[in-house]
């Protein structure tokens, strides 16, 4: 679907799904359960899972978290539910991965982050979770995150950059370690014996125009998959608008090849709301569909009373509930466009432009309201049951065009 050429990529496989190369950009997300917690971290990842998260990622801190993670795995394998389980470590990977087998064996690709595999042994230490992954043929994400820079490799490079005769900025520099410790972690990677289409790339940061510069840099350096995020990005609105603007250039350049959105939920709020972005910045893109995208119009002084919106929204709310079972009935159903107008003044004209649309009566306007398919004007409806009739066209139509 994409407009967009596709930075060329090896394929990573992680647990039967592939990253790069030709394939869809892969939506993940991450846990935020007590991984020990093992019913409450398989019911965040079914969740996840089902709201559209084709990989997800569990913390893996301590010993009781690598000891959960077997039976989790197992446990949403019972239940039906195959989504990849990706391992987070930091610090400790190395002790919990050569200690806990059947941790190691479970998950379908770790996480690593370079600046959290200790200073003095540093190397032996990430080589030595490299020698895990090679043993169980697992797939690495050498995941670089400049609030956990390798400090070691940062102080290095800030001492030659003081050595030149025109020093750069610290930026510069910062930027550029992050981009060296993901590729000499991946070169270090391939010289302990791990395959080349076994790494994933990821350099996170939390400002936005920081992190498309890192990315294309990093981009030029390999043929690596990468995993885009605006990492921190924080909560509700600013953290979907600042992720989507991070995001968004990257994905034009046709760069990244799995995406996760790290919202941080309200307390107590609903974690799969990330996965509803990242499917949201992906369709909205053209890049992949998920499900029926409704146009409305934002309303303004012709649309006085409140019709417009609940129709609005009835409508969002009858297609997401009536997804389940037109998405196995009908295929090709996610690529479907219906248009809730407001008026006349550019409701015809959207309404056109869909598959499907109403162009309801603005303040004063003569209280009908036309319904156009295909771009052709199909009926009138007016009165209280304009809402209902308005579904059964759609039903109708969605019966029809991809049943
Ligand atoms: S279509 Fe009509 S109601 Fe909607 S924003 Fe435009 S002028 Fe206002």
């Amino acid at each position: 679907m994409s407009h967009w050429t596709r930075r060329p990529t090896v394929v990573v496989n992680v647990g039967g799904v592939e990253i790069g190369g030709e394939n869809p950009i892969v939506v993940q997300s991450m846990t935020n359960t007590d991984t020990s917690d093992v019913m409450g971290t398989v019911a965040q990842v079914s969740a996840l899972a089902e709201a559209g998260s084709e990989l997800v990622r569990v913390t893996v801190n301590n010993e009781a978290a690598a000891r959960a993670v077997p039976e989790i795995v197992a446990r949403l394998s019972d239940e039906g539910t195959d989504v990849p389980i990706i391992g987070d470590f930091h610090y400790n990977g190395h002790l919990l991965l050569t200690k806990f087998t059947e941790c190691a064996e479970a998950l379908a690709k770790y996480r690593i982050n370079p600046g959290n595999v200790g200073t003095k042994h540093r190397d032996s230490n990430f080589q030595k979770i490299i020698q895990v992954a090679i043993e169980y043929a697992t797939p690495v994400r050498i995941g670089v995150n400049w609030g956990s820079l390798d400090q070691r490799l940062l102080t290095e490079l800030m001492d030659e950059n003081a050595l030149l005769p025109d020093p750069n900025d610290a930026r510069v520099v910062l930027l550029d370690a992050m981009v060296q410790s993901a590729t000499r972690s991946a070169l270090l990677a391939e010289e302990t014996g791990l395959g080349h289409d076994m790494i994933v790339l990821s350099a996170k940061i939390s400002e936005v125009p920081d992190l498309v510069e890192v990315y294309r840099v990093l981009a030029d350096q390999g043929d690596y998959p990468l995993h885009l995020g605006l990492t921190e990005a924080g909560m509700g609105t600013k953290g979907i608008v600042a992720t989507t603007a991070g995001i968004t250039p990257l994905l034009i350049d046709g760069i990244g090849d799995t995406i996760r959105v790290s919202l941080t939920p309200e307390p107590g709020g609903d974690r799969t709301e990330e996965v509803r972005v990242a499917r949201q910045i992906l369709q909205s893109l053209k890049i992949r569909s998920f499900e029926p995208q409704v146009t409305a119009c934002p309303g303004c002084g012709r649309t006085t009373s409140s019709l417009f919106q609940e129709m609005a929204q009835d409508i969002e709310t009858y297609i997401r509930e009536k997804m389940p079972v037109w998405r196995r009935d009908y295929p090709g159903v996610e690529d479907l466009t219906v248009a809730v107008m407001g008026c006349i003044v550019n409701g015809p004209g959207e309404s056109k432009q869909a598959d499907l649309g109403i162009s309801l009566p603005g303040t004063a306007e003569d209280p009908r309201a036309p319904v156009y398919m295909d771009g052709e004007h199909h009926s009138t409806l007016q009165g209280e049951g304009m809402v209902d009739e308005f579904k059964e066209i759609l039903e109708k139509y969605v019966q029809t065009r991809y049943g």
